[in-house]
């Protein structure tokens, strides 16, 4: 974590002008699982475990309030573009549930398990590009000095 100034005033000196955000740059970022700000530290410890801060550049990653977004789009998108157009596929209603359900829950939640770390990783580089933070991050985002 980057040092957190609590004295600095709204108009201290420290403040810079914002840096540029690509939006397109930090979504492909986050979807690689990687610091939308430097693209060279990873967003995860572990499975979906924001860092607190980038490794390589000290980025505050943990200031970007993911939430349920990520579980959101991730059902958005897997029951779009898995789910519905499986449910078109006639052998679903035909073959038998001893193989349909297995055929496709599990198939479903790989692909599921699969895609939302990537979905938080790109909700976060959302985040970062529109500079979207936790209220009690804001305070401390504005006043830091790195
Ligand atoms: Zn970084």
């Amino acid at each position: 974590m980057g040092p957190m100034r609590e004295d600095g005033p709204w108009g201290s000196p420290h403040v810079r002008p914002p840096e540029k955000r690509p939006v397109g740059r930090s979504l492909a970022r986050g979807f690689a699982g990687r610091c939308p700000e430097c693209g060279k530290g990873h967003i995860f410890q572990g499975y979906l475990k924001v860092r607190d801060a980038c490794e390589a550049c000290g980025h505050d990653l943990d200031q970007y309030p993911s939430d349920d977004g990520p579980a959101y789009f991730t059902i958005l998108i897997i029951g779009h573009l898995v789910v519905a157009p499986l449910l078109v596929l006639s052998f679903i209603w035909k073959a038998s549930l001893w193989i349909v359900v297995p055929g496709t829950v599990i198939p479903l939640a790989v692909i599921t398990l699969l895609a939302l770390p990537r979905i938080k990783g790109a909700v976060i580089g959302m985040l970062y590009a529109m500079r979207i933070v936790r209220e009690d991050g804001m305070l401390h985002s504005a006043d830091r000095a790195d």
